[in-house]
């Protein structure tokens, strides 16, 4: 049955956090289930809102170490695209963004499209780039 899976799924995943060091405590464990498989790209207030109901005594600086601690173990990527607050993204791999201009979502862009290093870049080692792009999203468009 596929429901017996879980908790050995989550037993793994406890022990995967153990192995690279991540102290496990209830509310980190809550801010870790919060992100997993999260694509709204939350901010650390919208962790709060969503927790705090069950973490009464949980402040702003547990979000704010716990999301720190996580970036550092490369399991969490801080997104400077919105620029009234910093947005947060547990998938780490390499996409691209969609940010609306109307409501502030900000969508995944997976697809693969091809992009060349400029020259100006030439004497640099690129890492990393990011695509993003801007617009309203299908519901703001809508709304026009
Ligand atoms: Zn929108
Ligand atoms: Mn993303």
């Amino acid at each position: 049955m596929r429901t017996s899976n879980i908790p050995k799924e989550r037993a793994k995943k406890l022990e995967f956090y153990k192995s690279i060091g991540l102290k496990l405590t209830p509310q980190r464990l809550a801010i870790l289930e919060y992100l997993e498989n999260n694509t709204e790209h939350p901010s650390a207030e919208d962790i709060y809102s969503a927790l705090k109901e069950r973490f009464p005594s949980m402040s702003f600086a547990t979000i704010y170490n716990t999301l720190e601690v996580l970036i550092k173990k490369g399991l969490v990527k801080e997104l400077g695209l919105d620029s009234s607050k910093k947005r947060f993204d547990p998938f780490t791999h390499p996409h691209h963004h969609f940010v609306c201009k109307g409501c502030g979502k900000i969508l995944d862009v997976e697809s693969r499209f091809e992009i060349f290093i400029p020259e100006d870049l030439s004497d640099c080692m690129v890492e990393d780039f990011q695509v993003v792009f801007s617009g309203l999203c299908p519901e703001c468009k809508e709304k026009e």
